[in-house]
C-alpha cells in the first residue's frame, strides 16, 4: 500500500526530530485515506529518550482531540533515530500494541533526515511505499531554493536595477538649451 504525506507536515517531523537531538522525539500522525497531512509532536517521557521513545497517556488523548477537531483521522506514530537508520528497533517492536497504527520513523544518521513507513505487526515489520506531496525530497539539512523562487528572485533583481536607472535618470538636470548659443 502506498502513502503519501505532505512535504510540509515531512518538514515539520524533521524539525522536530532534530531539535530534539540526541534524544528522540515522538509524536502522532494523522491524515485522510493514505495521505499524512498532520502531525502533532508530543513529549518523549521515556527513561532512556536517546534509545527509545515513550507518549504520555494524556497528552495522547489531548492529541487525538486535536486530530478529531481538524476532522482527520489518527494514521499512526512517528519518532526519530537520531543515530540508526529508520528502521524498528527491537524496542519498537515489543512495545507495538495497536498493530493498525502505523509508524513512520525519521533517521537523522548521516545528517539528512530519511523517512521510513511501517506496518508492524506480530511478526516483525514491513516497509510501506511513502511518496512526498509538494516537492521531490524534503530537504530540510540544506534548504535549497526551488526553481520559482530562484527565478523570482531574478525578476525582483532585475526590477531593483530599473528603478534606481529610473530614479538616477530623473535626476539628471536638465539637457543645457542649445539654442540660446546660437
Ligand atoms: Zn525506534
Amino acid at each position: 500500500m502506498t502513502y503519501r504525506i505532505d512535504a510540509d507536515v515531512a518538514r515539520e517531523i524533521a524539525n522536530h526530530a532534530r531539535s530534539r537531538y540526541p534524544d528522540e522525539a515522538c509524536g502522532l500522525i494523522a491524515g485522510r485515506h493514505q495521505r499524512i497531512s498532520f502531525a502533532v509532536a508530543l513529549r518523549n517521557v521515556a527513561q532512556e529518550p536517546q534509545k527509545e521513545f515513550a507518549i504520555e497517556p494524556a497528552e495522547q488523548l489531548r492529541a487525538l482531540k486535536s486530530i478529531d477537531a481538524e476532522g482527520l483521522r489518527w494514521i499512526g506514530v512517528y519518532h526519530s533515530h537520531p543515530f540508526s537508520a529508520p528502521i524498528p528497533s527491537a524496542e519498537d517492536l515489543d512495545s507495538a500494541h495497536d498493530y493498525g497504527l502505523l509508524q513512520l520513523i525519521v533517521s537523522l544518521r548521516g545528517g539528512k533526515p530519511a523517512f521510513k513507513l511501517w506496518q508492524l505487526h506480530e511478526f516483525g515489520a514491513d516497509p510501506l511505499d511513502l511518496h512526498f506531496d509538494g516537492e521531490r525530497v524534503p530537504d530540510v539539512s540544506d534548504p535549497r531554493l526551488t526553481q520559482q523562487q530562484r527565478l523570482a528572485m531574478l525578476i525582483a533583481g532585475a526590477l531593483a536595477v530599473l528603478l534606481v536607472l529610473v530614479i538616477a535618470f530623473s535626476l539628471l538636470p536638465p539637457a543645457p538649451d542649445l539654442s540660446v548659443i546660437r
